[in-house]
């Protein structure tokens, strides 16, 4: 078994080196896992995407994963491709990097509990491989060939079913002890506020995920609360549970209760940037994930006019909040600068 150092060993190198050939990459979500060949410069090949078997439990995933990276380097090698140096996985959190291994990520289920990701994948394909968190991917993606290229200190959120971040400071990712940092979807901007997902109360992703969005609108129906058409879209989509996209679809319909549930995740989201402009002083804030793409500048627009008030007024000068600018493709392109972040220094 082979496997790549750690991006975050203390040892690895304070800017990765680029140019340094294709990796192979896997993004595994809950619902859809994908793979390709990445060049080093950013341009994704053999791409693939099938549905994550995760109701059958984490070793049938793991044979999906390498059946479909084994087309992907087959389709590679027969149009003449180079060999990747490695396979960079972006996995859901919270996972632990050094040792390539999931913890607890709720979306994969419990079969995944403590999961050797990277060794077992590692092994399969005779080949080195590196796991990082999806968000973690996802920052060093947009600061090799997206929205913060050439900056040494931004923030990375992702706003969708979850609310997930990562923190790039002086050149490199803050990673805490245990490589879990960066989750800005647990700031907390009501300490008597509502029960977030992870037991605390108040924090961000309670207010302005998908997720958390959509289970304040459930409660709200479930009490009586007067909602003519997200009661209709709850009743026309039945038996499945409404979702944050629903919200936001009453919302523009003119539904009273989801107008007041987006309009308050908005003024969480807004708040949760006055602190992070206030603590980490990035030069950028980048915003990404669906139900960002969805609210666009209804989201982006009312957080800078906070931060513009109510930061403090140096850092609230420079920073800018901007929407990501890879896509969907961003754990597949972030695999570049992370392999290339773990191989050993060679000079
Ligand atoms: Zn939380």
């Amino acid at each position: 078994m082979t496997r790549l150092a750690p991006v975050l060993d203390a040892a690895a190198p304070r800017r990765p080196s680029f140019g340094t050939g294709p990796t192979l990459a896997l993004d595994l979500g809950g619902t859809y896992l994908r793979t390709a060949v990445v060049d080093a410069d950013g341009t994704v090949l053999a791409r693939r995407h099938v549905p994550t078997p995760v109701a059958q439990g984490a070793d049938d995933v793991v044979a999906r994963c390498l059946a479909t990276l084994r087309d992907t380097l087959a389709e590679h090698a027969a149009a003449g491709g180079e060999d990747p140096l490695a396979l960079g996985i972006s996995a859901p959190g919270p996972l632990d990097p050094r040792r390539g291994v999931l913890i607890d990520p709720p979306n994969l289920g419990p079969t995944f509990r403590d999961f050797p990701l990277a060794p077992r994948l590692s092994q399969g394909l005779d080949m080195p491989a590196v796991l990082e968190r999806d968000t973690h991917v996802a920052a060093l993606a947009e600061g090799r060939f997206g929205a913060a290229v050439g900056l040494t200190d931004y923030l990375y959120l992702t706003v969708s079913t979850g609310l997930g971040g990562a923190v790039v400071t002086g050149g490199r990712l803050m990673t805490g002890p245990d490589g879990m940092a960066g989750e800005l979807g647990h700031m907390t901007v009501d300490m008597n506020g509502l029960e977030c997902g992870c037991g605390a109360l108040g924090h961000l992703e309670r207010y302005a995920s998908g997720s958390g969005i959509a289970r304040s609108a459930r409660e709200a129906l479930a009490a009586g609360r007067d909602a003519p058409i997200l009661e209709a879209i709850a009743r026309s989509i039945s038996p499945r549970p409404l979702e944050g996209v629903h919200v936001a679809a009453a919302e523009d319909a003119g539904d009273p209760l989801a107008g007041e549930l987006m309009e308050l995740s908005r003024q969480a989201f807004a708040a949760a940037m006055i602190s992070f402009v206030d603590v980490f002083d990035p030069q950028r804030i980048i915003v990404g994930g669906g139900a960002a793409a969805g609210q666009g500048e209804r989201l982006l627009g009312p957080a800078r006019d906070a931060v513009a008030r109510l930061a403090f007024r140096a850092q609230a000068a420079r920073v800018d909040i901007v929407p990501a600018a890879l896509g969907d493709d961003v754990g597949l392109i972030g695999t570049v600068p992370l392999v290339a972040m773990a191989l050993p220094l060679t000079t």
